[in-house]
């Protein structure tokens, strides 16, 4: 049994990720599209065998309510946009995987997190990274003290992106600049490894002046993060320098390392630990996953088997939340606090 999937937004995620993946799905199938395009979504819909009325511009969205083929919407949009369509989606009926950042803002993943309550129907954040094979051995060398306590993490996710004109660099669409957009892998992946939330943030902000590219996002940012137990995490986001995409945690008794750790292919994981006076470095070979396949299969069992998927919306929103609070530490110029939270696993 496979749950029918409404794409909505043919960008380059949708063509290039989401729609081949289905591929290598077990449970899951794409049946319906939204597009504002009708020339894309045609060729969309002939290439992938997506019948004629199952195709829906933005102004018919709503009309998915009565497509019985469709149980769940997954929301592709500029983040800006992902509030109004998914509650929308979920008003029409439809369990809802909304593509990271969440939203521009707490209020607004408060209100999708209702709105699918209400509508009594699930609400997935498609962070890809938690269902990923090299990224949860890690997390289990982590929540199993195989080197150790944890002692502090880097993290980096940064580029160099042009285009000023693109959407990510527009405040209303984008919600920010680098660090919803990629940073939020360095926040999520550091929370999801140490199955705890952090208590206090400070971070720093730098756009170089007149670059036309922010006007309305920033450029770069670098955060610390102190969570309970003890462990401190240094973040560094950007979309002004080259490509760099990794991690380090580092604990007594060894070290891990994934770099890349965030592409969708050719993750590089590598651990070291004391061997008599020797330090040894070993590379783990794991085969890559279809990272979009595997977070939708996940979804439809969830939907199937009636579960809280492993990334709810509470997931999104603690990340606005410590996301919000960098921000504010980088306006303010001080550490900022955060509400203790329980476990993170408080969650599912
Ligand atoms: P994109 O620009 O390639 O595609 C966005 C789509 O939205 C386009 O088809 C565009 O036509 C459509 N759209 C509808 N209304 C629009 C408007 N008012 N302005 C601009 N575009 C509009 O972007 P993308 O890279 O596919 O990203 C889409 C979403 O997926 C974003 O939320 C992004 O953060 C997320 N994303 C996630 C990953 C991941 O690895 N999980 C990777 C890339 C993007």
């Amino acid at each position: 049994q496979r749950v029918g999937y409404a794409l909505v937004g043919l960008g380059h995620l949708t063509l290039n990720q989401i729609l081949p993946a289905f591929g290598a799905c077990k449970k899951s199938k794409v049946v319906a599209l939204v597009s504002g395009s009708p020339e894309k979504m045609q060729k969309v819909a002939t290439q992938y065998g997506i019948k004629q009325e199952s195709c829906y511009s933005y102004a018919d969205y709503d009309k998915l309510r009565d497509n019985k083929d469709v149980q769940a919407i997954y929301i592709v949009l500029p983040n800006g946009m992902h509030a109004e369509y998914t509650i929308r989606g979920a008003q029409a009926g439809k369990h809802i995987l909304c593509e990271k950042p969440m939203a521009n803002t707490v209020a607004e993943c408060q209100a999708m997190i209702d709105a699918c309550k209400k509508a009594n129907r699930k609400l997935m954040i498609a962070y890809r990274i938690q269902y990923e094979p090299h990224h949860r051995m890690v997390r289990e060398m982590v929540q199993q003290e195989k080197f150790g306590k944890v002692k502090s993490i880097m993290a980096n996710n940064g580029q160099n992106s042009d285009n000023p004109k693109h959407w990510r660099f527009n405040k209303a669409l984008a919600g920010g600049g680098s660090l919803p957009d990629v940073g939020l892998y360095c926040l999520n992946t550091i929370r999801y490894l140490l199955g705890e939330e952090p208590t206090e943030v400070v971070g720093y902000v730098h756009s170089t002046p007149k670059d036309p590219r922010f006007t309305e996002v920033e450029e770069q940012v670098n955060w610390l993060m102190k969570f309970p137990s003890g462990v401190q995490t240094s973040c560094a986001t950007s979309y002004g320098h080259h490509d760099d995409k990794n991690y380090k945690v580092l604990a007594d008794k060894g070290w891990i390392k994934m770099d890349p750790a965030f592409p969708y292919t050719g993750l590089e994981l590598e651990t070291s630990q004391a061997e008599g006076k020797e330090n040894q470095v070993i590379q783990h070979k794991i085969a890559d996953k279809d990272q979009f396949a595997t977070e939708m299969d996940h979804f439809s069992d969830c939907i199937l088997a009636d579960k809280t998927p492993y990334t709810p919306g509470e997931e999104g929103l603690q990340d606005q939340k410590i996301m919000e609070a960098i921000y504010q530490s980088a306006r303010e110029g001080r550490p900022i606090k955060l509400m203790p939270v329980d476990k993170k696993d408080a969650f599912r």
